[in-house]
């Protein structure tokens, strides 16, 4: 992939993503992390710092790192280290974040990306575990700053890439990917307004050919919107910069969404001195090879074989069954309904199913604000539904007004409904033959004008036909029968 700007300069990006672990409790203590009970209500001694109080790995949070380390078809290391990163902030009570520095728990691994259809691999260089630090609160009084450890020692992982991004689409595409995935198997829950799912993004621009340039870092973007328009200002200021005659100078840059721009955060003089070292108080993180295979054992299938899959086994476009796969939930409601066995013809629902979830239940949900965890409806309704248009109970148009009762009515079976409403199709040639026959007769002239040649008068015929069985018959029957009749 090659999109020169200004036809020479090469983009170069890598991203180092920050993702809250989902847990109950934090990485070392046993404090809640959820909770809307104010400021420092979800803090222990050892997560204010404490002297004396020491740290308590929290399992459940390894396991969820390693589970994203499969996901990313990374490689689990045996043995990883805790170390500590020392440096001085208000919302830092002890001086120091443990974070896994020399010896990550996750190394290697990749992402495939698809960008205009083309697919590309970005590869990541780890995967480790760190506590997140509190916040500083400077805007509740104008003489006075506060500091709320509520988020304090929470687990974060801190995913990195390669730099192996050249354009800005494909580094959001990454990023809504890796997204999507730890949402997927359940180890953050992407909550980007909360902070729980934020992107550096590292950029630099090159003439092919030639060493990377230097990068900047653009510190915290909390949204993908924020992300491409940072990056693409960031790709005009140092092509600019450069063109223009200037260096580009290793820093930390903010963006600012008001303004549109990146602006200087802190450069390479002050860049800290961590002087990292193994935490005295946390010994190496040593894994069993029945703990990581266990884990392996349990992983889900992942977003991708999902995709291909379903349109291997089901013939659903790439399209659709990107959709399908994205969550889990949503493609276990699709294979749920497929499997539900109501279906005269099993093979011509894929499509119909895959349609509806899509298209109506989709519709239903943004409207109402349900997410599908919260989903009233049956995927074996939403079957039901589609094996009575697939039999010819209901037509299609019917079949949205039995769907529109069915998602306010959830214990209403989409059967019960038809039957209820009088919403069944009529097929019944002699019950639509006679009313076909007094609609031609009381419109002799039109008739004579179709078989004068006039053929557009025939969707007046069937609009008639329709109005009169209240968009209840076959549309099917009524073509067949107005054709016999007029023949
Ligand atoms: P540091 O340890 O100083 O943070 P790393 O080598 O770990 O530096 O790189 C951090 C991030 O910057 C990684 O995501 C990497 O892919 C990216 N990166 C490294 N070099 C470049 C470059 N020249 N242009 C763009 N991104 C880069
Ligand atoms: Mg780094």
């Amino acid at each position: 992939m090659t999109n020169l700007i200004n036809g020479v300069w090469e983009v170069v990006i890598g991203l180092e993503v920050h993702a809250q672990i989902s847990s109950a409790s934090k990485l070392f203590s046993g404090s809640a992390v959820d909770g809307d009970d104010g400021a420092n209500t979800r803090v222990n001694f050892f997560d204010a710092g404490m002297p004396g109080m020491l740290p308590v790995v929290n399992s459940y949070c390894i396991d969820q790192a390693i589970r994203t380390g499969f996901g990313i078809h990374g490689k689990i290391n045996k043995i990883s280290v805790f170390d500590r990163k020392n440096y001085f902030y208000p919302d830092l009570p002890s001086g120091y974040q443990i974070s896994q520095f020399y010896y990550p728990i996750v190394t290697g691994g990749y992402v495939d990306v698809q960008v205009q259809g083309e697919e590309s691999r970005i590869n990541i260089t780890r995967i480790h575990m760190e506590q997140d630090a509190g916040k500083n609160i400077h805007d509740l009084d104008p003489k006075r700053s506060y500091v709320d450890l509520n988020r304090s020692g929470i687990a974060l992982m801190e995913i990195v890439s390669e730099p192996d991004m050249r354009s800005v689409e494909q580094a959001v595409t990454f990023a809504k990917k890796l997204h999507t995935l730890v949402q997927y198997l359940g180890t953050c829950d992407g909550n980007m307004e909360k902070g729980n799912f934020r992107v550096d993004a590292n950029i630099s621009v090159h003439k092919p050919g030639t060493p990377f340039g230097t990068r900047v870092e653009i510190k915290n973007l909390n949204s993908f919107k924020f992300m491409q328009n940072a990056l693409t200002y960031e790709i005009g200021r140092q092509i600019d910069l450069i063109e223009g005659g200037g260096k580009i100078v290793q820093e930390t840059r903010m963006y600012d969404p008001v303004q549109g721009v990146t602006t200087t955060m802190r450069d390479k003089e002050d860049a800290n001195d961590y002087r990292y070292f193994a935490d005295p108080d946390l010994p190496p993180l040593v894994l069993t090879d029945e703990r990581i295979e266990a884990i392996k054992r349990g992983m889900p299938e992942l977003p991708d074989e999902k995709r291909k899959r379903f349109m291997e086994e089901f013939g659903l476009s790439e399209y659709d069954a990107d959709i399908l796969s994205n969550d889990r939930l949503v493609g276990e409601f699709y294979e749920a309904a497929i499997s539900s066995g109501v279906f005269k013809d099993r093979k011509g629902a894929y499509k119909l199913v895959a349609n509806w979830i899509i298209g109506e239940l989709f519709a239903a949900m943004k409207e109402d604000s349900v997410a599908i965890a919260d989903l009233q409806l049956h995927p074996g309704e939403l079957a039901n539904l589609v094996a009575l248009i697939q039999d010819g109970t209901i037509s299609g148009k019917i079949a949205k007004t039995v769907f529109e009762h069915m998602w306010k009515n959830p214990r209403e079976g989409a059967r019960q409904i038809v039957e209820k409403m009088g919403l069944k199709q009529i097929s019944d040639e002699d019950v639509i033959r006679p009313v076909i026959q007094d609609i031609l007769a009381r419109n002799e002239a039109l008739v004579a004008d179709f078989r004068g040649g006039k053929e557009s008068v025939f969707g007046f015929f069937v609009g008639q036909t329709m109005k009169h069985f209240k968009g209840q018959a076959n549309p099917e029957v009524v073509n067949a029968l107005l054709n016999e009749a007029l023949k």
